[in-house]
This record gives C-alpha cells, sequence and structure tokens, in this order.
C-alpha cells in the first residue's frame, strides 16, 4: 500500500544499517554449498549414475530412469540436508522472471494415511507439470490442452534457495515446454542455439586449426546495472510499484552532475546490501566479483566473472530474484527497469560474450603467434560478417517496451546497430579488404608468409574502448551494450548464437568448397575471411550518441527502429523465419507465439503505464495543484482586502494562471489518452493494437509529464504528495 511522502522520508531518513552476518568461513571454502554440483554428485553418487549425468551434462542427451531415480534420491537426501522442505521445478516462462511451484517433500500413503517420503526420479527430475494455463503461450496451446511440462536441465545444478525466515527450497533448473514440444520459455531455444554454435565453431576448429578440439563453449558475464532506493519512498511512489518507473518527476538541481557519484565511496546503506547479496549468490556458486557505482546518482553495477553462457544465464535470472530478496532485509528496493527515472542514466546490461574451446582457448583473443591470429582472424570476422547480416535481428531481441526508453530515445545507446572493433583492428580490416593481405607497420618484422597474405601478431590496446558502441569488441570478446537491464540474456543471446554459428556452417562449406577445389588450406581460411567483408557498413568507431551517426547510418542504410512493436515484427520476417527453422531453434509457430506474447506484453505495460500517469495525475497532483492555487486566491483576495497595490501581488496572479494553465492541460490530455486508449483496445490484431499503443497512447507521456513537472516547481513542498527525484535519489 502506498504511503505518504513525509512518513516515508521520515521512515528513510532514519533507517540504521541492516547487520550482515559475515559467514565464519573464507569464500573458497563456502562457494557453491548451497549448490548440488558435480563434487557432491561425485560424492553421493554410484559411479554408473555419475558417468550417466556427467556425459548427460556434456552432451545435452537425455538420462535413463535408473539413473535419474539415483540422482533425485541423492538430490532430496541433499536438499532434506540443508534443510529444504520443499522443492520446485525453477524455470523461465516469457513473463519475463522466473516460475516456481513449491511442492513438499512428503507425501500421504493412501493405504495407511501417513506421511511418507517417496520420490520417483521419473516425477522429480524428468517431468512435472505445473498449471501451464497460466503463463503466456501466444496461443500455441489451446485451452483444451493448456498443460506443458517442466524436465531438468542437468546442465545447470540443481541449488537451494534459502528464504527469509528460515526456510529452504530445491530448485531444480528447467526447461519448459508444451506438450506437442514448442518451448514456452527462454532456456530452451537458448540450449539449441548454444548447440549449434559449438556444432559450427567445432567443426572449423577441427577441420582448420586443432584437431583436439572437440567442443566450443559459448561463454557470457553480463554486466548489470540497478538503481537502489529505499523501501519506503518506492511505496510512496505508485507509479513506481506498478510500472517499475517514475512517469513524473523533476530532475533534481543536482543531478546527473553527480557525476562524482561514479568515483565517491558506495553508500554505506547499499554497501551492505551489496557485501549481503554477495555472499548469498557465492553460496549459490554465482561468480559475483565486482561491484561499484554507476554514473547516475543511486546506481550501481554487479559484475560476474564470466561463465558457460547457459550458466550464467541462469546465473543472472537468479541473482536478480536473490537481490530482490536480500534488499527486503534491508528495507532496500532494486530496480531494474532501464528507465526508472527521467533526465539521468538508464540501466542496462553489457553481454560480455564469447566462444571457447574445451582444450581452454579463446577464440576471439588475439595472439602474438601469428598463425593463432588467422584462427582469431576467422571467428572475429564471422562475428562482425553475422551482426552486419542481421543487424535488425540483434535489433528485435532486445525489443522491450523498458528498453524502448534507451534506444533511440533521448539517451543511447541508439537502436542502430554498429560494431566497434577498435584501432588495430580497423586497421586491419581494412587493410585486409583492400589488399587482400595484411602488412605490418615498419619496425615490425614478425612476418608468417601465407602465400600472398601475411597475418601479423595482433597486439590489442585493451584501453581502445567505446562506451557509445551497441555491440563492441573488448579485446578478447564482443560487448553486446545494447541489451535492457531487466532483459533475460537467454533471448538476445539465444539470437546472437544463433547468427554466428548460421555464419560459421556458410563460412565452412564457402572454404571446403575452396579447399575441394585445390586450394591450399590456409589460403583458402584467409580468402573466405577476406570475401566476407563488409566492414565498411557495420562498423563505426566514432560516437554512437552523435546526431551525425543518425544522419551517417542512414547513408550507409543501416536501420533504426525505434519503436519496440516494429522491431518484434523482424523476426517474422521470411528470411528470419527461415533462418531460425534451418537451425532448429524455433519453428514458425514458436516465432509467432513469442512475438505476439511480446506485443500483448507492450499494451499491458503502456497501458499500465498509462493509467497510472492518469490517475496520479488527476487524483493527487490535479487536486493538490487546486487546493494550492485556493490558497493563492484567498491571499490575493486579502491582498486585495487590505489594499496591497495590485502590482505588488501580481507575481501571485500569474502563478495562479500557470497552476489553471498547466491542471486544465492535464485534464485535457489525460482525458484524450484515454480516449486513445479505449479506441486502441478496439483492435484486434495485436501487432496493430501495440503500435496504437506506441503511436497513440504513449505520446501523451511526454506532455502530461511536463505539466506536473511545472506544477511541482509551482506547488508549496509542503503540500505535494509525492517523493521528489532529489529525494528518492539520496540513498545513504
Ligand atoms: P571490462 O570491465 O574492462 O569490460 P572485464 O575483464 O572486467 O572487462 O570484463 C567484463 C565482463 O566480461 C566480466 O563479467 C568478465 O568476466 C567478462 N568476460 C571476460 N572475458 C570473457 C570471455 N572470454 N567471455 C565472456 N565474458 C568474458
Ligand atoms: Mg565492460
Amino acid at each position: 500500500m502506498a504511503i505518504s511522502r513525509f512518513k516515508a522520508l521520515d521512515l528513510a531518513q532514519n533507517r540504521p544499517i541492516a547487520h550482515v552476518k559475515i559467514p565464519d568461513q573464507k569464500i573458497s571454502e563456502y562457494y557453491g554449498c548451497n549448490t548440488f554440483n558435480d563434487d557432491v554428485m561425485k560424492s553421493l553418487l554410484s559411479p554408473e549414475a555419475y558417468k550417466k549425468i556427467s556425459d548427460a551434462i556434456l552432451s545435452g542427451s537425455k538420462i535413463d530412469r535408473d539413473a535419474s531415480d539415483e540422482v533425485a534420491a541423492a538430490m532430496k537426501s541433499w536438499a532434506v540436508s540443508k534443510g529444504a522442505t520443499h522443492y520446485t521445478h525453477w524455470f523461465q516462462p516469457l513473463t519475463g522472471s522466473t516460475a516456481e511451484k513449491h511442492d513438499a517433500f512428503f507425501d500421504i500413503d493412501y493405504k495407511t494415511g501417513k506421511a511418507i517420503e517417496k520420490f520417483k526420479g521419473s516425477a522429480f527430475l524428468v517431468q512435472q507439470e505445473p498449471d501451464a494455463s497460466s503463463f503466456p503461450s501466444g496461443g500455441i496451446r489451446s485451452t483444451f490442452e493448456a498443460r506443458g511440462y517442466t524436465a531438468w536441465d542437468p546442465s545447470s545444478p540443481a541449488f537451494i534457495m534459502e528464504n527469509l525466515g528460515g526456510t529452504a527450497t530445491l530448485c531444480i533448473p528447467s526447461v519448459f515446454v508444451s506438450y506437442t514440444s514448442e518451448a514456452l520459455d527462454y532456456k530452451t531455444p537458448l540450449l539449441k542455439a548454444i548447440a549449434q554454435v559449438d556444432k559450427a565453431a567445432t567443426a572449423v576448429m577441427k577441420d582448420y586449426f586443432d584437431r583436439d578440439v572437440k567442443r566450443v563453449i559459448a561463454t557470457l558475464g553480463p554486466e548489470q546495472e540497478y538503481f537502489v532506493i529505499d523501501e519506503a519512498l518506492f511505496n510512496a511512489r505508485p507509479d513506481l510499484m506498478m510500472a517499475g518507473r517514475t512517469v513524473f518527476g523533476h530532475a533534481p538541481a543536482k543531478g546527473q552532475q553527480l557525476e562524482d557519484h561514479y568515483f565517491g565511496s558506495i553508500p554505506p546503506r547499499v554497501n551492505a546490501f551489496m557485501v549481503d547479496f554477495e555472499i548469498e549468490a557465492q553460496k549459490l556458486g554465482i561468480p559475483a566479483r565486482t561491484r561499484h557505482n554507476e554514473v547516475a546518482p543511486a546506481q550501481f553495477e554487479v559484475a560476474p566473472t564470466f561463465e558457460e553462457l547457459n550458466l550464467a544465464c541462469d546465473h543472472n535470472q537468479l541473482l536478480i530474484d536473490l537481490m530482490g530478496k536480500v534488499a527486503a532485509k534491508h528495507k532496500l528496493k532494486v530496480l531494474f527497469h532501464e528507465k526508472p527515472f527521467a533526465g539521468i542514466n538508464g540501466s542496462g546490461k553489457h553481454n560480455n560474450w564469447s566462444l571457447g574451446t574445451d582444450t581452454g582457448i579463446n577464440l576471439l583473443g588475439p595472439s602474438s603467434k601469428p598463425k593463432e591470429n588467422l584462427r582469431f582472424l576467422t571467428f572475429f570476422v564471422n562475428v562482425v560478417k553475422a551482426v552486419a547480416d542481421n543487424a535488425d535481428l540483434l535489433r528485435a531481441s532486445i525489443a522491450t517496451p523498458g528498453n524502448e526508453h534507451r534506444l533511440g530515445a533521448n539517451e543511447a545507446p541508439p537502436a542502430i546497430m554498429s560494431v566497434f572493433v577498435g584501432n588495430t583492428m580497423n586497421r586491419v580490416l581494412t587493410e585486409f579488404e583492400k589488399n587482400k593481405e595484411i602488412t605490418l607497420e615498419k619496425g615490425d618484422n614478425v612476418y608468417m608468409k601465407l602465400g600472398v597474405n601475411k597475418i601479423p601478431p595482433l597486439i590489442l590496446d585493451n584501453t581502445d574502448r567505446n562506451r557509445t558502441s551497441p555491440f563492441a569488441f573488448t579485446g578478447n570478446k564482443f560487448e553486446f551494450r545494447a541489451v535492457g537491464s531487466s532483459a533475460n540474456c537467454a533471448h538476445p543471446m539465444t539470437v546472437l548464437n544463433t547468427m554466428v554459428a548460421n555464419q560459421l556452417f556458410t563460412f565452412k562449406e564457402d572454404v571446403d568448397k575452396l579447399i575441394a577445389g585445390g586450394q591450399k588450406k590456409e589460403l583458402a581460411i584467409t580468402e573466405g575471411i577476406t570475401g566476407l567483408y563488409l566492414i565498411s557498413k557495420i562498423i563505426f568507431e566514432g560516437n554512437n550518441y552523435s546526431e551525425e551517426w543518425v544522419k551517417e547510418a542512414a547513408k550507409r542504410k543501416l536501420s533504426n527502429i525505434k519503436d519496440t512493436p516494429s522491431a518484434l515484427a523482424i523476426f517474422l520476417k521470411k528470411e528470419n523465419v527461415a533462418l531460425f527453422e534451418k537451425l532448429g531453434i524455433f519453428n514458425e509457430k514458436e516465432l509467432h507465439a513469442r512475438v505476439e506474447i511480446e506485443w500483448e506484453n507492450y499494451v499491458k505495460k503502456v497501458q499500465i503505464e498509462s493509467r497510472v500517469l492518469g490517475d496520479l495525475a488527476i487524483n493527487h497532483i490535479v487536486s493538490t495543484a487546486l487546493k494550492y492555487q485556493t490558497r493563492l486566491v484567498d491571499n490575493v483576495r486579502g491582498q486585495k482586502e487590505i489594499k496591497i497595490p495590485a502590482t505588488l501581488y501580481k507575481p501571485t496572479m500569474d502563478t495562479i494562471k500557470k497552476i489553471s494553465e498547466y491542471t486544465g492541460k492535464i485534464q485535457t490530455l489525460v482525458e484524450q489518452m484515454t480516449e486513445a486508449r479505449k479506441k486502441a483496445n478496439t483492435i484486434e490484431d495485436s501487432h496493430k493494437r501495440a503500435l496504437a499503443y506506441n503511436q497513440k497512447v504513449k505520446s501523451f507521456f511526454d506532455p502530461i509529464r511536463y505539466c506536473i513537472d511545472k506544477l511541482e516547481l509551482i506547488v508549496d513542498d509542503d503540500e505535494w504528495p509525492m517523493p521528489k527525484y532529489r529525494e528518492i535519489l539520496m540513498i545513504r
């Protein structure tokens, strides 16, 4: 329930710093203690079952019934020994958060009526039916077959979630699919994309560079940005509570200029919170490593060490969940919305991504050995080419209502997809493209003759960064920076890895043809690489936030798709459906279902914001402003009565008029917005409805907000009903 501004301020200002219980052990001793990890399985399972499960984890295959019964029994007794009373299949439906359905570990024996603890692996690990009818499925499931099932993903370890109040639940990371085997979640397509990029990259590695490579693993290190504010102030802002962002609020006198915040020390309450959630994260085997302030006031970042992609995605979801829970102990609220406050930086989630082999080579890491650089160039150029050819799809993968406030809005990264490669690589690629060979600058003397081609050692300057690029090469990985802070990484990562897999398959086919035609291997590879170039189109090294770039990108015919509904429609373009079908990531039905859900989600989000804005504008802001105005009117009347010259109270008269003007405008606009909403709601087609919400409803937000923010500067501070930005953002 919403509380009053002054009550909230009072609470927020007098909060003690919450006590954090630091474990007696060292991090290395308790790290991962709440996960059913490899060590635990090794110690609890028979050698046969352990082997079966290890194989299944590596190959993504299923485990048989006997093994699953044994694993289930071991998992259960381990969980019970850790205090767990319930278990749940933990999965990621398309609602954007994680879902759980808790079942108790005990059951009733129908014959005796006594409580027993009986679990079959088949029920416990392999298959469980949640009530799927309430999860979005985009029309895949007709209501009569409203069933889906969840099944353990053995490549992500089960874990114990300690609940507030001392209870604990065993969580089993799972996929969620319909009975007709369509994916209803984010994990299923991700696992498929990971398998494809593995297949494609391993083939390239094996045949061209290194026979010993058996597996290529996509890796991810997501840097998570977020805001932290006091719980009471959050509860005093219905817009934050309902929409996750503020729909009005005047920029504080000292706002983003607080760039000092970035370098400043972490506020003590927030620091305690960070220490606390990091301990919990480490227990769950989440490698939370760095923490710091971000650019905006009350904005922070947590970055884990990178991990295998599937696990990193699970861990990011889990971390988000965990941070929310731990924040409650500290009477704090974490905001993961991409743009909770206008006028100051929004939040992103930089997806640091690379490919590594099972033999420990980072395929996007350049080397000082020229021969290895042919390998590096192969993967590097293929990734850039994949982005060049599928830039719109990459844009679509990050299209959400929240991210719309960042991409292409007043502040960046822009909705234009481009790649930053850095000085050295730019020079290398340009030369390579021009001359089909790379020459070294004078003074360098390490040559590797590959026929006509020369591959230099590449020593990159790690500080060569571009913080405005949506997709930047950062020395040994690509950083997809345009992903929104609240996104499930699995979605953009599914798209990226699909694109790259497809590109690598094509590349391999082309080069194999050259080799079959008698070309020497190295030469064929180099020719394959030079044949890919499109660098002038997609590569941009300048300031992505500038106006010039928007113009330049238009000249290059790069898309600049600003609105979410249109960006989502890209998934359904013929060539994209074909791409996903070809690699078996999504079939057409699944793609349609997904986009349908996203459009509906867009409508719901904008609808909620619009309702909250309308409600607050009329019932809180206008009514407060009019009350204040009445006081001014009384005052002027009084001044007149005692014969104060009119010129002296003219400024007050002007204020009275201004209040009339703004409140009048708000009332008119809110009415028009409500009408626009009604009209949009009658549109059957969800794409068109989403577009109507974007163009006809959302367009009222800024004009209404403008009037409210003006009134905030006029109305008596004592009467303003909701916490102001400067109050919310002043976290201690
Ligand atoms: P910076 O902060 O300069 O961008 P870091 O080395 O701190 O660079 O990396 C940022 C993130 O990128 C971290 O989460 C890190 O683990 C991750 N990262 C580093 N190497 C890789 C890689 N090979 N694959 C995926 N992520 C990586
Ligand atoms: Mg970074």
